[in-house]
């Protein structure tokens, strides 16, 4: 992934449906991955104009220009003498987390953890904490992660699976409140206990980040959250 750094002396011009805005200066233009258009001046943070993750982004290096649009906004930049301009190679910037089998350096980001030396990037299951310890098998970072109960499995799902070590412990665990069949573990996007009478009985609650605490007066379990207690049933009251 890279992101194009151009500098120089340039017209930027920001155009939305009730504004036009034109500024001249010497300004550092970023053009991320993802699209967005941030050109900076010489004070404080805030980008003297910007276009995030525009619909269309062309840029034409020779003479340099560049348009951005997004619906009724645009942006233009234009150079006004010789700009420099360059890609960067750029990754996910987050909390250092270990180590690689590559030997590059794992960050967690926004959900997931990635290395940044080689594309290896996994998904995090939803409330997961990053581990010390480093799996038997690959070497990765173990992680914590609480479906009923504090499980530890390995960063990576396909060297040990969070669904396979959740239904050991929780498959027929429980019972349909509506056909009194068995919950069994299956994995939607998260983790679900849905009844193995599906499709005739379509019952099926996602599992809480939390653990098991109690049971309900409804017959299932009632889970500890960090926002605080609630029934396997998110829409039965504990
Ligand atoms: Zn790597
Ligand atoms: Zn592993
Ligand atoms: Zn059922
Ligand atoms: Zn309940």
């Amino acid at each position: 992934m890279s992101t194009r750094v151009i500098a120089g002396d340039c017209t930027v011009t920001y155009t939305s449906d009730d504004e036009t805005q034109t500024q001249r200066g010497h300004v550092v233009a970023l053009c991320k991955p993802d699209d967005t258009v941030l050109v900076h001046d010489a004070a404080g943070y805030r980008p003297a104009a910007w276009l995030t993750r525009p619909a269309e982004l062309t840029v034409n290096e020779d003479p340099l220009w560049l348009v951005a649009v997004d619906g009724d906004e645009s942006l233009h930049v234009e150079a006004e003498g010789p700009v420099a301009l360059r890609d960067h190679n750029t990754t996910a910037a987050g909390v250092p987390v270990g180590d690689c089998p590559c030997d590059g350096r794992l960050v967690r980001s926004s959900g997931a953890v990635a290395c940044l030396a080689c594309d290896a990037d996994y998904p995090l299951p939803g409330g997961a904490t990053v581990l010390e310890a480093a799996c038997d098998d690959c070497g990765l970072p173990r992680i914590g992660v609480e479906r009923g109960e504090p499980f530890e499995v390995c960063l990576d799902y396909d060297c040990e699976s969070l669904l396979s070590a959740v239904r050991d412990r929780f498959d027929g665990e429980w019972s349909c409140p509506a056909c009194d069949g068995d919950l069994e573990i299956l994995r939607r996007g998260g983790l679900i206990a849905g009844c193995e009478g599906y499709p005739d009985c379509e019952t099926g609650f996602a599992i809480p980040d939390g653990t098991v605490v109690a049971d309900c007066d409804c017959g299932l379990p009632v889970f500890e959250t960090s926002s605080g207690r609630r029934c396997l049933d998110s829409t039965c009251e504990v």
